[in-house]
């Protein structure tokens, strides 16, 4: 018996290289970058980079989760009614007019798979959120960036950049990672300006901006191109869980069912979900606490000489004099054990997004930018 000798499995060698190319469009996408989670030789590291919510999930979701590891052997509800029935009541909309993804992430991608594709064009602005563009390539359509206004969404850039092959139109409002928004009349003029294209209302932040807003239900109901989505995974402090979901016509939500995989949440997910949902006090008291504490942060901040814009979200967008000194700052964050956002892959480079945390890390963050401040300060004079 003759011995054949170990193949190499080193990655450069004589391997041969697969001849199947992936589709067009698909080598383009960067990689997404999460927020940092660690840092090493550290144990008391503050996260405040990826807009979670500080106070977790609430203990009646929790116990919602707990119960359904008893059943994990059963398959899931394919039509997520439960889930879309305490949505639709929390919300006043239709339930069968709500779709559940995997996160809102996987809504974004559904829309781009069922309505762009090669040839067509996908908009959304400058500094908007990075899964519209991988989406967008996904698909294999060309991802259009519109300019910003001083980081707010600019209805008439996005107007004039939309073409006949123009599919889609996220806005993220509040947007991420600017914190800025634009009123509903803007979002209803783009709607009407680009009816050869759906306007994707990206609600992600929508619970923090007050009890009352809708997140742009309200013009779903009214007109027929604008969807809007909507995440488990920032207020209801659900991010590991990944919940999501849309408000559209009914003609929308069938296009979208006829791609979604039938058991594409879990039945943790929906349990955890629909416990979420229908618990109001959590809900009141993250949007309460975030609030105060983005007011107390950015002011903090602005006495230090860091301004940011007004933010309408759970994190604040802190805006430094160049890019170098934002790294440094970021760096000396680091040090000190504190992870936030670099933004340089948004297109901001000079500033550093800063998820609002409990009181405890608000002043921790605000104290070493303060100190990383006063010795610039000290280096200058
Ligand atoms: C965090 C975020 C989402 C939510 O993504 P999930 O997949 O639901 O976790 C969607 N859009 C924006 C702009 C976000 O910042």
């Amino acid at each position: 018996m003759s011995q054949q000798p170990p193949r190499s499995s080193q990655p450069g060698s004589d391997q041969p290289r697969p001849v199947i190319q992936p589709q067009p469009g698909i080598m383009e996408i960067a990689l997404y970058q999460a927020g940092a989670a660690t840092l090493s030789g550290r144990s008391d590291v503050l996260k405040l980079s990826s807009n979670e919510n500080p106070f977790g999930a609430s203990d009646k979701t929790r116990e919602a989760v707990a119960r359904a590891a008893h059943s994990m052997h059963r398959y899931p509800p394919t039509d997520h009614l439960r889930l879309r029935t305490a949505i639709a009541e929390a919300h006043g909309l239709d339930p069968d007019r709500i779709i559940c993804g995997v996160g809102s992430d996987e809504i974004i991608h559904f829309l781009c798979q069922a309505y762009a594709g090669p040839g067509t064009e996908v908009l959304f602005t400058e500094h908007g959120f990075l899964m519209y563009r991988i989406s967008a390539l996904a698909a294999g359509a060309t991802p259009i960036a519109a300019p910003e206004r001083e980081r707010t969404t600019d209805i008439d850039a996005l107007i004039a950049a939309a073409t006949d092959k123009t599919r889609l139109i996220f806005v993220a409002n509040p947007n991420n990672p600017t914190g800025t928004m634009v009123t509903e009349d803007e979002l209803a003029r783009l709607a009407h300006a680009v009816p050869q294209a759906l306007l994707v209302i990206d609600g992600a932040y929508a619970e923090y901006v007050s009890p009352d807003f809708d997140g742009g239900a309200g013009l779903v109901e009214r007109l027929p191109n604008v969807v809007m989505t909507r995440t488990f995974s920032k207020i209801y402090g659900l991010g590991g869980l990944r919940v999501g979901w849309a408000y559209a016509a009914r003609e929308i939500i069938d296009v979208l069912n006829r791609i979604r995989g039938p058991f594409n949440l879990s039945s943790l997910a929906l349990e955890g979900a629909e416990a979420a949902v229908r618990d109001h006090a959590h809900l009141d008291h993250s949007r309460s606490e975030n609030a105060r504490l983005r007011d107390w942060l950015a002011a903090a901040l602005a006495e230090r000489g860091v301004p940011s814009d007004p933010s309408f979200a759970n994190f604040i967008l802190a805006r430094f004099e160049d890019a170098a000194t934002a790294a440094a700052c970021d760096a000396m964050l680091r040090g000190e054990g504190i992870i936030v956002r670099l933004v340089g892959g948004y297109g901001l480079p000079d500033c550093l997004r800063i998820t609002i945390g409990d009181e405890a890390s608000c002043r921790r963050v605000a104290h070493v930018i303060g100190q990383f401040m006063a010795g610039r300060a000290a280096v200058a004079t």
